[in-house]
């Protein structure tokens, strides 16, 4: 088999990649939701792919893995790479999951990032709605993880939050704010953290999205005043988000000295980038996204390097659509004892499994998804139906 032509269309907002081979099946991939400005990015790999087998999975992964970068610059690579192995597992007539050495669990437990409804403050009141609004969600999801402190509006709505200043404009940065905590703003943030654990109850995990933004000391103390709650682990205080390196040596001056498990990686970018954090101890959890950290086959090298460590890893995957759910089942079934859960793409719209076959609806039920048997990633678009979301531009990417 021989790949004949790549394709990329921005399909509600996320950059979806085709890949076209000479025995007429297609392979596919997705970029995050929120980054359409990627397909140039896509579209500068296709050279290197043309005419190359794709089941040789890894000999053309060789010839792209120099082309990507800490998120986003390296979702191009993975993007293709999944696409590569939704080609290999359906010229073998097989799920990828057997390609990767089979499952070793028949569901997946999947997390629910909930993002806060646009009245909710960040106030305890509030926190307990949003407690209380999860627990309520029909998927029954047994985990959630809250955005807060650095990593939401609690840094701007709540004054003197914290010693450095607040943009009032468009900051040119998600998480633009950084800088030591006041007394007050660090009380209120736990105050926040309780009320919303408390509301959860024991039945729930919660993990909390933080940053970045914190200063070493901030971090040391914040997660030990939460120590009581529980927590799953609490997120990219240091270094994450969009953060192109990982500071390694003092992730490491928090995570040795608490018993709140720590938790970075979703802008990593190859496993090489994740040696100082695992090698060192850095953190207790890895949480790559199998769309930035170059695809699903890099993602099952990391948990396995993090499980001979002792590190777990709870991989990211707010914003990989349709296509990066699939992959993420197919990958997180394949994963060692160290896996706790994967974060639902929840951020693309209902329609999307209207225009495709392989899920019906949402496919979480009691926080699970059950690992399917189709061929390759086992997702498939409906063209007819598909066509219709398609931009003027992108009218021939299914022909
Ligand atoms: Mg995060």
């Amino acid at each position: 088999m021989k790949i004949t032509d790549l394709k990329c269309a921005v399909i509600g907002g996320s950059p979806v990649v085709r890949l076209v081979t000479d025995e007429g099946i297609d392979g596919w991939g997705q970029v995050e939701t929120p980054k359409p400005y990627l397909a140039p990015v896509v579209m500068m790999l296709k050279p290197a792919l043309i005419g190359q087998d794709p089941t040789n999975v890894e000999r053309v992964m060789r010839r792209i893995r120099n082309r990507g970068g800490f998120k986003p610059w390296g979702s191009g690579v993975s993007a293709v790479e999944m696409a590569l192995w939704d080609l290999a597992g359906k010229a073998a007539g097989l799920p990828v999951h057997k390609l990767l050495g089979g499952k070793v669990r028949d569901r997946v437990r999947t997390y629910r990032t909930f993002y806060h409804a646009p009245d909710i403050t960040h106030s305890p009141d509030d926190y307990v709605t949003w407690a209380r609004a999860a627990k309520e969600m029909p998927e029954k999801f047994t985990m959630f993880k809250l955005p807060t402190s650095f990593h939401s509006s609690m840094v701007t709505q709540v004054p003197e939050y914290f010693y450095g200043d607040v943009l009032v404009s468009e900051p040119y940065y998600h998480y633009a704010h950084r800088g030591l905590m006041t007394e007050r703003g660090m009380n209120h943030l736990v105050a926040c953290i309780e009320a919303a654990k408390e509301e959860l109850g024991p039945e729930y995990g919660l993990a909390l999205d933080c940053g970045p933004g914190w200063l070493q000391p901030d971090a040391l103390r914040f997660a030990r005043a939460v120590e009581h709650l529980h927590l799953l682990w609490i997120e990219d205080m240091i270094t994450g988000d969009y953060v192109p390196f990982t500071n390694a040596d003092v992730y490491r001056e928090v995570t040795a000295n608490t018993t709140t498990p720590i938790h970075t990686g979703e802008q990593i970018y190859l496993r090489q980038n994740f040696k100082s954090l695992i090698e060192g101890h850095a953190v207790n959890i890895v949480g790559p996204d199998p769309c930035d950290v170059g695809g699903i086959a890099e993602l099952k090298w990391v948990a396995e390097y993090a499980d001979l460590h002792g590190i777990l890893i709870a991989p990211h995957g707010t914003g990989n659509g349709i296509f990066g759910l699939a992959a993420l089942v197919q990958v997180c079934a394949t994963l060692p004892d160290n896996y706790i859960a994967f974060e639902f793409p929840a951020r693309f719209e209902p329609w999307w499994y209207d225009i495709t076959e392989g899920f019906v609806n949402s496919p979480v039920h009691d926080g699970h998804i059950a690992v399917g048997d189709r061929p390759g990633m086992g997702v498939e678009f409906i063209v007819d139906k598909a066509s219709a979301y398609l931009s003027e531009e992108d009218q021939d990417f299914f022909f």
